[in-house]
Formats: C-alpha cells, sequence, structure tokens
C-alpha cells in the first residue's frame, strides 16, 4: 500500500513539475507582436511630460493619430504638445 502511495506522489509531482515547466516555456515563447510596417504608422508631433520627475518625451510615429502616451514613475506622461505636420 505504501508503494503505491509513493508512486501516486511521483506522478503527481511530476505532473505538477511538467504543468509548470510548460507554462513557463509558454510564457518566455510569447514575444510582443511585432510593430506594423513604416507605412501603417502617423507622424505625429506629440510632447508628453512626466508630471512627477519632469521627463519630456517627443513622440514623432505612432500607430494612431492619438496614441497613448508613454509610462514614466508609474504612471502615463501627460500630453503637453501635440501639433500635427
Ligand atoms: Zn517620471
Amino acid at each position: 500500500m505504501g508503494q503505491i502511495l509513493s508512486i501516486l506522489m511521483a506522478v503527481m509531482a511530476f505532473l505538477v513539475i511538467y504543468t509548470v515547466g510548460v507554462k513557463m516555456m509558454a510564457s518566455f515563447s510569447r514575444s510582443p507582436p511585432p510593430p506594423p510596417p513604416d507605412g501603417e504608422l502617423r507622424k505625429v508631433r506629440m510632447t508628453f511630460q512626466c508630471q512627477s520627475c519632469g521627463t519630456e518625451v517627443r513622440m514623432t510615429k505612432a500607430p494612431e493619430t492619438n496614441p497613448d502616451g508613454p509610462s514614466c514613475c508609474m504612471q502615463e506622461m501627460e500630453l503637453v504638445h501635440n501639433s500635427e505636420e
């Protein structure tokens, strides 16, 4: 009886390790989607500023004309200037 129990335990342990391993492999192989081709990007001229540290970032290309701002200091940067060319 004890032998069957230890075999069951071994099978359970194997299944757990196998499942975790497969999940880890899946998360490793999952890569972000590739950016759209250059022709599909809109030319923008937007300036974002971080309200916490004052960093300013200029966005020159975006997949849409009104994209979300980049993040800095764990928050979204604020749009301070937007002039479309
Ligand atoms: Zn910041």
